[in-house]
């Protein structure tokens, strides 16, 4: 059991931690900004990023060798919680057998068929290495099928670091969307259109004004990278219903989402088929495997079968589809059971916890993916998620990581469970949460 390491009067401020400390120190002067990805560098909610050394079940243990209860379980993929013994023993027998051929191998055949039987509307799949090369292989695949070069996407939502997606316009309809970060043109950007989430108008605007020019429109099956924020009621049936009457190709985006909501993703709980999927996180089980797939005769336009290119030296890894394989069929519907039950309960706890001290706020739940805004009005879309008093979630943040619990280091972020999470992490986390909202209401 970690003890808080700061006294209750500055649990919601960063603490001392040496070892990461020196770790970030070191690293910051050869890796840019001190991490490999971004939002680990605790930047949104300051102090130093935590470097973690292990981790088992539902708990990680940092460089300082304190124990923490992970509500992040990677961003998604450990659901089975960490060092789960049956994927570990898939890996090692996998390792024992050779760690790369560049060469067609049973496990890729496995792992297909494994997600071909999941996800009806997938009638073929190719493996890939990152959910970003997913997304940009459907996008380019979408363009090469339908002769077209436009894509919607919505603001808010993320597709991975793809040039094309990288564009969030400001408000307004059928922007077309400047590129957000340096790097990316113009011309990259510029067959983007970035529409408000869970408007449906939006999109039909966007069709009238583009007549046979858009490929697809790509959407988080149901999002969150802005935070947790579920598509109302008919918006992915709109989406459905508005592509197949112009010609274009719907992806969903089930990267975060797949095979974590239930055993075949958001796609298992609302049914919209779309034409193509993207997935990745948890069908890698910790490993680089992702995939996208879809219509049979819209992947058979991908080479070598048709004319649109796309390859990977490491795609279909014999260790990576070895541990996704065995986390694919560990997910058993009582693993899912436990998830959904898991959340509803610790979203209950949040919500207590901050109402006892007068904190305006909104749990939002998509099955057992969830987060909190601190806001009176539940939120649905990007602009009202931006609008939400992040810096509450800071001090929130500082106060559940000094008493043992890691969170999210940003409020808009989903947070992720795993099977591994029992009545002694639930004690754990309840135990942390009142220090935590009385920072939040002091922030
Ligand atoms: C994580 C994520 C991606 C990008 O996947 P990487 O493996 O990080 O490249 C794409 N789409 C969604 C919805 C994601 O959550």
């Amino acid at each position: 059991m970690t003890l808080s390491v700061v006294d209750s009067d500055r649990i919601g401020e960063p603490a001392a931690a040496p070892a990461s400390d020196a770790l970030f120190h070191r690293a910051q002067k050869i890796v840019p900004g001190g991490v490999n990805s971004p939002v680990r560098a605790f930047r949104a909610v300051g102090g130093t990023p935590r470097f973690m050394k292990s981790g088992k079940g539902a708990y990680i243990t940092d460089a300082d060798g304190r124990e923490y209860v992970d509500l992040i379980c990677s961003w998604g993929p450990m659901i089975l919680g960490h060092a789960h013994p049956a994927v570990q023993e898939a890996v090692y027998e996998a390792v024992g057998q050779g760690t790369s051929f560049g060469t067609p191998t049973l496990n890729e055949v496995l792992l297909a068929e494994e997600i071909v039987a999941r996800v009806d509307p997938v009638e073929s799949v190719r493996l890939v290495s990152s959910g970003t090369e997913a997304t940009m292989s459907a996008i380019r695949l979408a363009r090469g099928f339908t002769g077209r070069t436009k894509v919607i996407k919505f603001a808010g939502c993320y597709h991975g670091h793809v040039d094309a997606l990288l564009a969030a316009a400001g408000s307004g309809v059928a922007t077309f969307a400047l590129p957000d970060t340096p790097g990316v043109t113009g011309a990259q950007a510029g067959d983007t259109i970035v529409l408000p989430y869970n408007d449906l108008d939006a999109v039909r605007t966007a069709f009238e004004a583009n007549p046979g020019t858009i490929a697809c429109v790509i959407t988080e099956a149901s999002p969150g990278n802005m935070g947790v924020i579920p598509p109302a009621p008919g918006f992915t049936a709109g989406l459905r219903e508005l592509t197949s009457s112009h010609g274009a190709l719907l992806i969903s985006d089930e990267v975060m989402t797949g095979f974590r909501l239930s055993r075949s993703g958001w796609y298992g709980r609302e049914g919209v088929a779309a034409d193509l999927f993207t997935f990745g996180k948890v069908m890698g089980g910790g490993f680089p495997a992702a995939a996208f797939g879809g219509r049979a005769d819209v992947m058979a336009h991908l080479a070598p079968a048709g004319p649109v290119y796309q390859a990977g030296t490491l795609s279909g890894n014999p260790v990576a589809t070895a541990a996704g394989l065995a986390t694919l069929r560990h997910c058993t519907p009582e693993v899912y059971t436990h998830l959904d039950a898991t959340a509803t309960v610790v979203g209950g706890m949040i919500s207590d916890a901050l109402a006892r001290e007068g904190v305006a706020h909104q749990v939002q739940h998509s099955g057992n993916m969830f987060s909190v805004f601190f806001t009176e009005q539940p939120v649905t879309d990007f602009e009202s998620a931006k609008a939400s008093e992040t810096f509450r979630y800071n001090a929130f943040f500082h106060a559940m990581l000094n008493q043992g619990v890691y969170l999210p280091p940003s409020a808009l972020e989903s947070w992720f469970l795993s099977a591994a999470h029992d009545d002694t992490v639930l004690d754990r986390i309840a135990s942390a949460l009142p220090l935590a909202a009385k920072s939040a209401a002091s922030a």
